[in-house]
Order: structure tokens, then sequence, then C-alpha cells
């Protein structure tokens, strides 16, 4: 199987070098600067801002609001961003958002958010867990009464990333209270800013920020429901699963793997026989992430069913990201010396800190370490994703 990519896939990518090659190391700590006092996972509203210049925000999108860019050149548009360490969740999140207002929002709603989306002018958040409802989603409480031209909403949401940030929350309610499950639920897109709404700061691990977002007979026009009331599953499942397809750490693991072996290159450190056996199994198994997030891609480019292949990837990625930042944090432990290499210099400033007591590249790693706990959490836990393995790729009962 070949990844090539079309040539107008190439062309995105030659402008994407072009942009982070405009990422100096004052732009990179400034960057920095932002995500630090955001206190979002990987967001900085400057750099969202950049991708929207370029219309980078939704390629997936058809013209005239994307590139018509299928889910693989999708991937290397993500993977050639994370390489060069720049912060890509909200990029991440508002192309998913993007993907359900353009398929399945009425026109006027089309009209009025994607403009604006697409602008980098409003951002979106995704309030689906609550607090009594994460993996086991469907036992969701918030609820939607309609009245006239509005839905009534009332309960919470937890672990909304970004909520604090966002103009918007895609919301999952439960519009009929007589159904069960997966019937009768319904995708609300709520000003987060509309009376009833209250955000309030969740800390996780790593210095980040959730959020739990509570809803008090909120009121929503019912032209902000996104495809047909009582049949949200549908609408959700989907953008659950192109969530997956993307990388959750691998990528960032990447990086960190490719600055300790640029300081050990830089330094002459003798690695021996036992360190350079574990670095290269880890350079394996990142390579095969790769391979597994692409074929997930590939799937869904056919249009091809890609739950199974998409939970494989995140399960594979997700606990290598954790092994990987466990081993460079311990491989740096022994030694703290501050170098200038090639990918620290020029994107991740790692140099700034050389005057001080802190090596930026321990300190990455030991935060590495700390928020790579979250990615078999996030999107799904790593047994959740395998129950998807074992029923929607293996056919086992349940
Ligand atoms: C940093 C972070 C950001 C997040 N961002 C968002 C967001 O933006 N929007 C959003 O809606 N949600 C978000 N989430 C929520 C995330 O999707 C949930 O935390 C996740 O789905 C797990 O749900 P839970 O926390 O309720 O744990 P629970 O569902 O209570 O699970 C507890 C434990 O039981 C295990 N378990 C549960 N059910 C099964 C089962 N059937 N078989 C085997 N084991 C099982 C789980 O694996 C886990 O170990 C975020 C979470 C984190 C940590």
């Amino acid at each position: 199987m070949t990844f090539a990519l079309e040539p107008e896939g190439s062309a995105v990518l030659a402008e994407v070098a072009e942009l982070v090659e405009t990422y100096g190391r004052e732009e990179i700590l400034a960057l920095r600067a932002e995500v630090e006092a955001l206190g979002a996972e990987r967001h900085a509203e400057s750099f969202h801002r950049e991708l929207a210049k370029r219309n980078l925000l939704a390629i997936g999108l058809p013209e005239p609001w994307g590139r018509s860019a299928g889910p693989t050149e999708r991937y290397a548009l993500h993977e050639t961003l994370d390489a060069a360490g720049m912060p890509t969740y909200s990029l991440e999140l508002n192309e998913t958002m993007a993907g359900m207002i353009a398929r399945q929002g009425r026109p006027e709603l089309v009209a009025e958010h994607l403009p604006k989306l697409l602008a980098g002018e409003w951002t979106y958040a995704g309030g689906y867990s609550e607090p009594e409802a994460g993996s086991d989603l469907l036992a969701l409480r918030t609820r939607a009464v309609r009245e006239g031209d509005e839905y009534v909403v009332t309960g919470t949401k937890l672990w909304t990333s970004s909520a604090h940030l966002a103009d918007w929350i895609v919301t999952i309610v439960r519009t009929d209270p007589e159904s069960q499950r997966h019937r009768g639920l319904s995708i609300l897109v709520i000003d987060a800013k509309a009376p009833g709404v209250t955000i309030d700061a969740v800390p996780v691990v790593g210095g980040w920020r959730v959020n739990a977002v509570s809803f008090d007979a909120v009121r929503v026009p019912a032209a902000h429901l996104l495809g047909e009331e009582n049949r949200g599953w549908a609408v959700i499942s989907q953008a659950l699963t192109d969530e997956r397809t993307m990388s959750f750490g691998g990528r960032e693991s990447r990086l960190l793997l490719a600055r300790l072996i640029h300081r050990w290159a830089a330094t002459g450190e003798a690695v021996d026989d036992v360190r350079a056996e574990a670095l290269g199994d880890l350079v394996v198994e990142l390579e095969i992430e790769r391979l597994l997030n692409l074929r997930a891609a590939a799937l869904g480019e056919r249009g091809e069913d890609a739950a199974a292949e998409a939970s494989i990837s995140k399960v594979f990625g997700s606990e290598l990201a954790q092994r990987t930042a466990e081993w460079v944090d311990s491989a740096l432990r022994p030694r703290t010396r501050c170098t200038r290499d090639v990918i620290s210099t020029a994107r991740t400033g790692d140099d700034i800190s050389c005057a001080g007591s802190v090596d930026p590249l321990v300190a990455d790693a030991a935060q590495a370490l700390r928020t790579s706990t979250a990615f078999t959490i996030i999107g799904g836990t790593s047994e959740v994703q395998r129950n998807v393995v074992a029923d929607r790729g293996l056919g086992l009962p349940r």
C-alpha cells in the first residue's frame, strides 16, 4: 500500500511547511507562552488565526469552504504541523465541528457559522461527556424540551475541552424523554455565552484546564439543530470515529524522540546497546502507529467503516505515547546538559533556558509524561476502544 499524496495534497503540505518556517525562535517562544496562558491543550489563538488566513482550518470540506481534501491529506497536514511542535488541538477540534455543521446544519446555520469558523473568528467545543456518562455516553441526562421555535436545555457536561475559549458548544442532548440509549438524542449548537450557561474550570494533570459546563434552562433556536431531531447519535458517532482517526500522542512522541536523538548526536553521547535497542524499538513502534493511522484514514477515504481501525490506532498510539514519554524522561534523568540542537533551536526554543537551571528538553519530557496520561482517556478510554475492536472489528458477541 502506498500513501503518496495527489499533487494538490503536496501543494497543501508545501504551504504548511512555508507557514512553519515563518516561526523562528522568538515566535515559538511567544506561542509557548500563549498556550500556557490560555491553559488549554495545545491551543494558541494567534496560530489558529494564521491557519485560518491560509484556509487550512477545514481542508476536508468541499469548495467553496475547504479544499476537498481526503483523510490521508488531512492526516499529512496534522503530521507536518505536529512534527514542528505547533499547537494544533484547536485545529483538530474545529475541523471536526466544521464537518458536522457543513454536513448536518440547516442552510441558514451553515451560512452564519462556516464563514466565522473558517475565518478563525468563532471557535467550538464538544459537549458530550457528563458526570455519569463518559464511557457510557448513551446514559447522558442533559435534556432539551422543544418550546415553539426554541429548545430549552438543562443539564451538565463535564471534561469539555476549550469550552472557556469557545464561542459555541456542540452539545448532545436527549430530546425524547421516553427514549432509551441511542434513540431520542439530538445535537444542538449552543451559544457558550447564552444566559443560563455556566463554565467552571476543572484542572487536569499536566496543568491543563478542561471544564464543567452547566445549562440552566438555556434557550437555543431550533435552527441550531444538527441533523434530525432524535437522530443525533448517527451525527456524533461519525464525528467520534473521525476524531479517533487522528493520532493521539504519536506525533508528539516522534518530536520528543527526535529532539533526544539530536541532543545525543550533538553531545556525542555514548549510547550503549541496551539504550540503542530500546530506542530502535520505539522508532519501529512509532512508524507502526503512523501506518495504523494512515490505514484508518485510507479506509475513511474509500467511504468504508473505519471504527475498529480508528480504535486500534487510538489504543496503540496513546499507550505508545505514554511509554515514549516515560522512556525519554528516564533517559534524560542522569544527565541534563543543555545544548543547542537543530530542532530545538529552530522550533521549540530549547536553548532559551540554557542559561537558567531548567533544561527545556527535560522539562518537556516530564510534561509529556504528565499530559500523555490523558491520551488513553480522552476520546474514549483504552478499555472502551478494545471493546469497539472486539465488537465492530472481530464481531464478537457483547
Ligand atoms: C483531558 C481530557 C479532555 C477531555 N475532553 C473532552 C471533551 O472535550 N468533550 C467531551 O465530551 N469529553 C471530553 N473528555 C471526556 C472523556 O471522553 C471521558 O473522560 C472518557 O470517555 C471516560 O469517561 P469517564 O471519565 O466518565 O470514565 P468512566 O466512563 O467512568 O470510566 C471509568 C473506568 O471504567 C472503565 N470502563 C468504563 N466502561 C467500561 C466498559 N464497558 N468496559 C471496560 N471498561 C470500562 C474505563 O475504561 C475507565 O478506566 C475529556 C477527558 C479528558 C481526561
